[in-house]
């Protein structure tokens, strides 16, 4: 199939590959990856960059057979690695079986996203790379190899996320916990005074905290808590503090509440309510462009002040930003690597002349927070800032060279990046 008109799932990127594969078989991935000169992984194409793109061949993992196999005794999964994460959270549900956490969007790729550090929300989550247990990964030669903790050199926090440099990936081995239930409320317009004065409690106060803001004066247009309910009740109390309850399902953005997993304080499965969206559910028309900063919780209410004058620049743009927390992982190159983390994470309409002109302003204001780029989402960093933000970049750079000499996996987002 040739990739002329073909783009990311949000439409502002048309893919140069010349051709994309869809092997069926691992032995069918090793044959191609031996036997092609230059290729690129690709997911499910959520990615907001260039980081899945390449001038040459795509190889898709979504044809191989879908795996799912628990080992209870070590309470592992092990998955395909095109499988999206509404397959695995159905399958492991359906097993008595969960992951501790998942991003907003059920239709991502395991691979796809365990590549590039994607997180959800909690201030213990780290993100989903951190779940790896081990990865088996077809190399330049086409040899498969398994990468996990006893593996020398620190290889499994370097392949966490590898930003598809290291290999393809075909399985992946994850951590799973005895399945939970969740249930999510809602408040809106939460006074800024509030969310600045109360940020630390706030977020603190369930499993799985997500405050919207729009920078104005709305203060939080929504306070998403999830609380797992085999813990503690919240405490903190978002009325006295200037919110009110939500009184039906609210949508982030601008489309229907349909599309939200259930709120209003509904217990489900994990499976149902960690994600904000509905599997069955497309979120959004796909018209919008993500960028993402990770940096130090410590610095969190610093930044969002930092940001709050570009309120009239985003006022046109902005359909949602949300903030987060994310635990700290020990991928070499997650976003919220070594550090209680906080996303703040800007969905734009899809403007791309606009959006690449805000997103310089939001790099300026957050610039003395070490922030850190979301390597799935547009950015303005320079190869320089991101070596400066991204401490380990340099060795993760130099195993790259040493797995792949020629530079196989080596497209212009990672020629540029590892330079
Ligand atoms: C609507 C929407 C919601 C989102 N929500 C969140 C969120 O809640 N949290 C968050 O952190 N991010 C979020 N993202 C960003 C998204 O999770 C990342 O961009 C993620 O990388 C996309 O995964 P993908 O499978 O689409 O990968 P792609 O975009 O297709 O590829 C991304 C990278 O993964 C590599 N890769 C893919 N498969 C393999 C493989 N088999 N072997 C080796 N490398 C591979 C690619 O080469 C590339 O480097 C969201 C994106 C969208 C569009």
């Amino acid at each position: 199939m040739t990739a002329a008109t073909r783009t990311n799932w949000a439409g502002n990127v048309t893919y140069r590959a010349s051709e994309l594969v869809s092997p069926t078989s691992v032995d069918e991935v090793r044959r191609i990856v031996a036997g092609t000169p230059r290729l690129t992984a690709l997911g499910s194409t959520h990615s907001f960059n260039r980081i899945a793109d390449t001038d040459a061949v795509q190889v898709s993992l979504a044809g191989l057979p879908p795996q799912l196999e628990i080992d209870t005794d070590r309470r592992v999964v092990r998955v395909a690695a095109g499988m999206v994460h509404s397959q695995v959270a159905a399958g492991l549900e359906a097993r008595g079986w969960a992951l501790a956490n998942l991003a907003s969007l059920p239709h991502i790729s395991t691979a796809g996203a365990v590549a590039t550090g994607t997180h959800g929300s909690g201030i213990r989550n780290p993100s989903l790379a951190q779940a790896v247990v081990g990865l088996e990964v077809v190399r330049a030669s086409g040899d498969v190899a398994w990468v996990d903790a006893t593996t020398p050199d620190g290889a499994l926090d370097a392949h966490r996320v590898a930003l598809g440099a290291l290999g393809v990936v075909t399985a992946v081995e994850l951590a799973v916990e005895p399945t939970f239930q969740v249930a999510t409320t809602v408040h809106l317009d939460l006074p800024w005074d509030a969310v600045v004065t109360h940020f630390d409690e706030v977020m603190a106060d369930a499993y799985s905290v997500s405050v919207f803001t729009s920078f104005d004066d709305r203060g939080a247009r929504q306070v998403w808590v999830k609380r797992r309910v085999d813990e503690a009740a919240p405490a903190v109390d978002l009325v006295a503090l200037g919110a009110r309850p939500a009184t039906g399902p609210v949508h982030p953005g601008e489309n229907d509440p349909a599309g939200v997993t259930e709120q209003g304080g509904v217990p489900g499965p994990w499976s149902e309510r960690l994600p904000h969206f509905r599997s069955s559910f497309t979120p959004s028309t796909g018209a919008e462009i993500q960028a993402e900063y990770l940096l130090p919780a410590s610095s969190a209410v610093d930044a969002l002040q930092a940001l709050r004058p570009l309120r009239s620049l985003f006022a046109p743009l902005l359909i949602a930003a949300e903030v987060r927390t994310v635990a700290p992982d020990t991928a070499w190159l997650a976003p919220s690597s070594g550090r209680q983390s906080v996303g703040i994470h800007f969905t734009f309409r899809r403007d791309a002349d606009a959006v690449a002109a805000a997103v310089l302003r939001i790099e300026e204001a957050l610039a003395p927070f070490d922030a850190r780029p979301h390597w799935g989402k547009v950015s303005a960093a320079s190869a320089e800032r991101l070596h400066e933000v991204y401490p380990r970049l340099d060795a993760f750079a130099a195993v790259a060279r040493d797995l792949d000499p020629t530079g196989k996996f080596r497209n212009e987002f990672l020629a540029r990046v590892l330079s």
